[in-house]
């Protein structure tokens, strides 16, 4: 089997890639991976340093918005995984069209590949962000789209053209929308690593508007596993939401950062609220749940391990900062 893994050298791309490479996935220990990656600033041939030279990998730098490119990198394939994307939220308010470039046109031309070239299944890694802001309850896969954010807007537009490519093509595409991850080998501007990194050196850290965002949080470990069993027994067509991590307000995860890497809230700067910046994210998961997915990472220990590996790997994210 070969895999084509788009977005392969970002965080939780590489977390799969390092993952099916290592012989995590049952039943795809002789898998050949392709990783084709743009290396935005958010990509790092550093985050699969661990199976660099494997026999079973090789590396494509690349842009998915390159319709030529695809053309000669995909035929062979099988499978093509989408995890390239422009994805920090802050990006995307200052400058949203690099995200319709990527999210939306990319992901176009990848499906469009996918089916001139015969791949039998495409997943399409997607966010719970595309559902919008809820304040009581949890989505289910059916609700509409209505996104707030231009990230989300972006992503919400590559979810739709991969349900058209079913509709009318009959393209194999799943679609997955996960919430938000938290691991290793994460960029350090999304919240974890970026209060990470800071408190690590005695920095303080930005809590946006009144904290009181409540976000779920799953390790990119559980995510991974997610994705690899909607590629083993998911169905073309189907989106599935991946969630049942913990929910938490900025403020709680702040709190028990700033626990975990031994400061207090003398750290805390309150800065200006993000624009249009959503209340709460709640995906029902009990789909994928059917297919027999559980996280299995506990969230403290999780959360102890990421800042231990951000306190092991200075050299990683020090050439980032
Ligand atoms: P990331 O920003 O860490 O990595 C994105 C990767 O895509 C990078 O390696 C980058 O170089 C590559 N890339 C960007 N534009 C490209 C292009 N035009 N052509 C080829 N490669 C390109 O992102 P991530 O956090 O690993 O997210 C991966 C996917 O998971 C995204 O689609 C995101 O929407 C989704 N997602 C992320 C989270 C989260 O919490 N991080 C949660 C749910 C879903």
């Amino acid at each position: 089997m070969r895999i084509l893994v788009a977005g392969g050298a970002g965080f939780i791309g590489s977390h799969y890639v390092r993952s099916l490479i290592s012989g995590r996935y049952a039943g795809f220990e002789d898998a050949h991976v392709t990783v084709l990656d743009k290396l935005t600033y958010a990509g790092n041939l550093a985050n699969l340093r661990p199976v660099t030279g494997h026999s079973r990998l090789s590396f494509v730098h690349g842009d998915i918005t390159d319709g030529q490119l695809l053309a000669e990198v995909l035929p062979g394939h099988d499978v093509l995984l989408n995890f390239a994307a422009e994805t920090h939220v802050d990006r995307s308010i200052a400058g949203p069209g690099n995200f319709v470039v990527t999210n939306v046109y990319g992901t176009q031309q990848l499906l469009q590949a996918a089916l001139d070239t015969d791949v039998r299944t495409v997943i399409q890694v997607s966010t719970d962000e595309v559902y919008g802001s809820i304040d009581d309850g949890s989505w289910v896969e059916s609700e509409p789209l209505l996104p707030n954010s231009p990230y989300a807007a972006s992503k919400a537009g590559g979810d739709l053209l991969c349900r058209a490519y079913y509709q009318t093509y009959g393209l194999d595409v799943r679609v997955t929308r996960c919430s938000n991850n938290y691991g290793p080998y994460q960029y350090p501007e999304k919240i974890i690593p970026l209060f990470v990194t800071r408190l690590i050196d005695g920095r303080s850290v930005p809590l946006y508007g009144d904290g009181q965002y409540a976000r779920e949080w799953l390790h990119v470990e559980d995510h991974c596993r997610a994705v690899q069993l909607v590629l083993a027994k998911g169905a073309g067509g189907e989106v599935y939401n991946v969630g049942g991590g913990i929910e938490l307000t900025n403020w709680q995860l702040t709190d028990r950062l700033l626990a975990a890497c031994d400061m207090d809230w003398s750290m805390v700067e309150n800065v200006l609220d993000r624009p249009g910046h959503d209340r709460r994210y709640s995906v029902d998961s009990s789909k994928i749940q059917g297919l027999g997915f559980e996280p299995l990472v506990n969230f403290d220990e999780g959360l102890a391990d990421v800042v231990q590996w951000y306190r092991d790997n200075q050299a990683w994210w020090r050439r980032l900062t």
